[in-house]
């Protein structure tokens, strides 16, 4: 039998990932993977045939593909705001809607040596963003799972950013009150019975970090109450949620004290960030103030 190559494999596994929305990107990404080389190298080699042992293990991965393990799991990484992000099946797999709350935590006039706070930071994958786009910035995460804390750490070592991780649920560990120019979340938002947990990728994420209590909005209501002691006088909260909790969450965000209270859409054209900027109530004179 002649060798198979990388343009029949591609083809023969996009067909058998029909279910999949993606089937070309999920083939072109795991035969990259089982070959050891960048998507790029698949497009200009079409012709290249695999050995046997690559082509095996190929169909490997495909075939746990096709029962559903999200791409992420089976090569180990996925690209958040382009940066190669280790991922693993303890935290959430970074989404692209998430760089839009990277893109708006870039926009705000934040000191050049603001404090920033990711809680819940999973993979590391907004800390490690901001990061990266602003050295300047002193960047801390926590998440509440060992194993988490463990990967974002692993994350900032390989790409060289620093970031400082612990483990605390929401701000159980964070000792510094009235010190962050900046904090953000994207926490679990998703009701427990929504239909979507059966479907796809978050199948295969931890409920833990999907899930929340309230039809979604439980932890979204423990950040927002809980980090006006933890702002700097003048300091945002900047939160990632579902799609139809726009509303909810710019309510508690008010009723809370927060002021410019403003959503963002995703790609989708969809609420998915919100934003609120807190004022300390008697913070007129000697109160805290924003860094310089
Ligand atoms: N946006 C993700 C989804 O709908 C959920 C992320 C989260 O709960 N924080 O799959």
């Amino acid at each position: 039998m002649p060798a198979v190559t990388i343009a029949e494999a591609v083809l023969q596994a996009a067909a058998r990932l029909a279910a999949s929305d993606t089937p070309r990107l999920d083939a072109e990404l795991l035969l990259a993977h089982s070959l050891q080389k960048t998507r790029t190298y698949l497009l200009t080699w079409p012709e290249r045939a695999l050995t046997a042992a690559q082509y095996a293990d190929f169909n490997e991965l495909v075939t746990r593909r096709a029962q559903g393990e999200p791409v992420a799991h089976l090569t180990g990484h996925r690209e958040f705001w382009s940066l190669p992000l280790l991922v693993n099946d303890s935290t959430l797999i970074p989404r692209p809607d998430t760089e839009v709350l990277v893109e708006q935590a870039l926009a705000l006039n934040l000191p050049e040596h603001a404090r920033v706070l990711d809680l819940g930071t999973g993979t590391g994958a907004i800390a490690l963003a901001l990061k990266s786009e602003r050295p300047g910035w002193v960047v801390e995460a926590t998440d509440q799972s060992a194993a988490a804390v463990a990967l974002a750490q692993a994350n900032a070592r390989q790409l060289e950013l620093s970031v400082r991780v612990w483990q605390s649920s929401w701000f159980d560990a964070v000792v510094d009150i009235n010190s962050y120019d900046l904090i953000v979340s994207n926490p679990p938002y998703i009701a427990a019975d929504d239909v979507h947990l059966q479907q796809g990728d978050v199948r295969f994420e931890p409920l833990s970090a999907l899930v929340a209590d309230a039809g979604g909005l439980s932890d979204l209501r423990n950040i927002i109450e809980a980090a006006p002691a933890y702002l700097f006088d003048g300091g945002y909260l900047m939160l990632e949620h579902g799609w139809q909790q726009g509303e909810a969450v710019r309510e508690l965000l008010a009723q809370n004290g927060y002021q410019q209270v403003h959503t963002w859409r995703d790609y989708g054209n969809l609420d998915r960030i919100s934003q609120g900027l807190y004022r300390k109530p008697n913070s007129g004179e000697g109160g805290e103030k924003c860094h310089e």
